[in-house]
């Protein structure tokens, strides 16, 4: 079997930037990739690459289409090089047959709070909506200006609303030991990346980074999520093998090889939330897609993005504290193409 393969390149900017501890963040870069098979039918998927979290750049991702050329047998796929994750997983998704999720059941988003004081203005209105998980990014200004916003932060929270914090990797061990201190008395569902250690930092460094977050997911009672250091193929395997109790956020996006992760993540019964990696709504299908698939316990998806882009025609479905299988079924892939024409 030999498919034709397309694609188009993106640079969108977004609605309006995103600060992060990683920095700000203005426009996303990436490619939508066209499959056709023999018989005509036409698979979808995106490479949503994000070279600052570990991924391969959107020129590296192009230059491997180009080497593969318009017509590719099936076997080519699976010969691309491990740090082409998501250029891999995007011919992956685009060549699978749509198959239905297990379960259609609506789940619930967690609501992307903006970071710093701008936060508190928002739960209300989103707690009125049907929200009942928000996340805040923190690690962006000084620990002492957020941490003294939490409190202001949970009592303004609906009851049985959680808190997820996003460290981004930001903290040392005394800041993140801190918030954990607070966090545990606090209704905080978990504590995402408080620390990491990029590759290129070396393996000592790394090491150091893994230990820590260890030492940390047992000392204390909130839990820990890991987001940043799930980028290969090999780290959530890796993560498994050293035990890891703690949350593990899945972009489906970035992850090379879907499958064989959510089986690995399946046997161990890990903790499992899916997150959008910003990409548009062609690669969001594909992610929420293998989020109906989790057979685990279903946690609030990490896709309370939209509307992302400032041109509107590459968002996912719109911000709802509820998203249905209907919701995600309707995003229509070849709209997103046309409009990249
Ligand atoms: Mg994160």
């Amino acid at each position: 079997m030999a498919y034709r393969l397309q694609y188009r390149r993106y640079r969108l900017p977004f609605r309006a930037p995103l600060r992060t501890a990683h920095g700000v963040w203005a426009e996303r870069e990436g490619l939508i990739l066209r499959l056709e098979d023999e018989t005509g039918r036409v698979g979808w998927g995106e490479a949503a690459t994000l070279p600052w979290f570990g991924t391969e750049t959107a020129d590296a991702a192009e230059a491997a289409c180009l080497t593969l050329g318009e017509f590719v047998p099936t076997e080519a796929f699976e010969l691309l090089p491990s740090h082409l994750g998501c250029l891999r997983q995007a011919l992956v998704a685009a060549r699978a047959a749509e198959s239905a999720p297990v379960e259609c059941k609506p789940m619930p988003v967690a609501a992307l709070l903006p970071a710093g004081r701008t936060a508190l203005a928002r739960v209300e209105p989103l707690a009125e909506a049907g929200f009942r998980t928000f996340k805040w990014k923190v690690g962006v200004e000084s620990a002492g200006d957020e941490l003294g916003l939490l409190d202001d932060l949970c009592a303004r929270l609906p009851g049985g609303g959680r808190l997820r914090l996003d460290a981004n990797g930001a903290w040392d061990r005394r800041t993140a030991e801190k918030w954990l201190e607070r966090t545990a008395e606090r209704p905080v569902e978990f504590v995402e990346q408080p620390c990491f250690a990029k590759a290129s930092q070396g393996t000592a460094l790394r090491r150091q980074a893994e230990d820590l977050l260890l030492g940390l997911a047992a000392d204390y009672p909130t839990p820990i999520a890991l987001d940043e250091a799930l980028v290969g193929d090999g780290d959530v395997e890796h993560w498994l093998r050293l035990g890891w109790r703690g949350v593990f956020v899945i972009k489906p996006s970035l992850c090379g090889d879907m499958a064989a992760t959510m089986q690995k993540l399946a046997a161990a019964k890990a903790a499992v939330v899916f997150s959008s990696a910003l990409e548009t709504a062609v690669g969001a299908k594909q992610a929420l897609a293998t989020a109906w698939r989790w057979t685990g316990e279903p946690r609030a998806l990490g896709f309370g993005v939209w509307p992302l882009f400032a041109d509107g025609r590459f968002d996912g479905p719109a911000l709802a504290p509820f998203l249905r299988w209907q919701d995600v079924q309707r995003i229509n892939e070849e709209a997103v193409w046309n409009a990249l024409s």
